[in-house]
């Protein structure tokens, strides 16, 4: 890593210090030397190193191996689910599952990048605003590695993520609002209590952690892309991150220049992105009264909503809504024909598949990787309705 760069500007800025936000309050990118990277970084070398996201460690945030704070993140299976395929009507059907994770989720990758790097800079003690999933991780990394930490959820979060953050040893306050309620306290009180703000891109390192299913998309399609991804989209750091992959691969000779289309699912109850991109808009309104049971998409406004809209366009992709109840349904239909137990964001992506079918926005004979993001396990309130016993 060189250094960082303000996302809005250019501006170039140290990436030794603890770093929020630019000086234009947009989100900093790391930078690297990639032809420096590219020489110990080769297929012949990742053959032997281990099933983690750690494994691209020249193109990770970190100045030596020590600094790690993991449990063993990443490198999740890429699946064929050919049963789940011939249900939806697709011969190239593929999902991404991050639900092995440590703590059930793909946030496990971005916090275990943002608490290295937090930790290695000298942070005394960490705070998140969180809709559940990334609280949990925070906490469990956090452990990990003996820092303190506080997370801020709305007072309605699923009981699951409150006793994992708890479990691991993290104060919690119950807010009554938003995931952007809970960030605003954050930002409010931060300064005067020495914490560190780990929000989703307000700072650089979440969006390296998460960009590495961008990397293990490539490796694992054996240096191919898909021609479609639909990934559902909160703060959209996959988002972004896997397309900050794609450009780094093309420039480490990996890849060429094919890219798939982006597409972002949310919540009819939260569709910030969906409105924005329909409307032709650059960045997203906040959403009023924001409501879904996949509290991974419950962010009515995200900082790098410019980011995910230029991703959305530039790769020829699309933002598509879903119901709460398309997306529990179609979170069964997963688990039935798949055998994945997903989170209702995960489900969200194939109810979004079959409305594009529908469409005529995907054809049967692309090759489509679905994520599922996280594990079902923290959701059983919402996933057990609906069910014949
Ligand atoms: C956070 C989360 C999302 C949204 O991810 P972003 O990168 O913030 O857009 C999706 N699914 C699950 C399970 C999550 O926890």
């Amino acid at each position: 890593m060189t250094h960082l760069e303000c996302s809005r500007t250019g501006a170039q800025y140290d990436a030794d210090v603890l770093q929020n936000l630019s000086e234009v309050g947009a989100p900093l990118l790391a930078r690297y030397d990639l032809d420096r990277a590219g020489q110990t970084l080769t297929r012949a070398a990742l053959s032997t190193r281990p099933p983690t996201m750690w494994r691209y460690r020249e193109v990770m945030p970190i100045r030596t191996p020590e600094e790690i704070v993991s449990l063993g993140e990443g490198f999740t299976p890429l699946l064929h689910p050919e049963r789940l395929g011939c249900w939806a009507g697709f011969s190239q059907l593929y999902i991404k599952d991050e639900s092995p994770n440590p703590t059930g989720s793909f946030k496990a990758r971005g916090l275990s990048a943002a608490v290295t790097c937090a930790r290695a800079r000298g942070a005394k003690k960490l705070a998140i605003p969180t809709a559940g999933n990334a609280g949990g991780a925070m906490a469990a990394y956090a452990a990990a590695c003996g820092l303190p930490a506080i997370v801020f959820m709305p007072r309605d979060t699923p009981q699951a993520f409150v006793a994992e953050c708890r479990s691991c040893g993290a104060e919690v306050e119950l807010v009554d609002g938003l995931i952007s309620d809970c960030g605003r306290i954050v930002g409010e009180r931060k300064e005067a209590e020495g914490w560190f703000e780990v929000s989703t891109l307000k700072e650089p390192y979440r969006i390296e952690g998460k960009k590495t299913l961008g990397y293990e998309l490539a490796e694992q399609m054996d240096w191919s892309l898909p021609d479609v991804v639909i990934y559902p989209t909160g703060g959209g750091t996959g988002l972004i991150g896997m397309w900050k992959a794609f450009a780094e691969l093309e420039q480490l000779g990996w890849i060429g220049q094919h890219r798939p289309r982006m597409i972002s699912v949310q919540a009819e109850g939260c569709a910030p992105i969906v409105r924005a991109f329909a409307r032709g808009d650059e960045s997203a309104q906040a959403w009023e009264d924001a409501h879904t049971v996949a509290s991974g998409l419950r962010v009515p406004s995200a900082v790098g909503d410019f980011l995910m809209l230029q991703v959305l366009r530039e790769s020829g992709g699309t933002a598509i809504a879903v119901s709460d109840e398309e997306l529990l349904a179609h979170s069964h239909s997963m688990a039935a024909h798949a055998g994945i137990f997903p989170a209702p964001e995960g489900g969200a992506t194939l109810a979004a598949l079959i409305k594009l079918k529908e469409q005529g926005l995907v054809a049967p004979d692309e090759r489509v990787v679905l994520f599922n993001t996280g594990s079902g396990y923290k959701y059983l309130e919402a996933l057990s309705e609906g069910l014949v016993s």
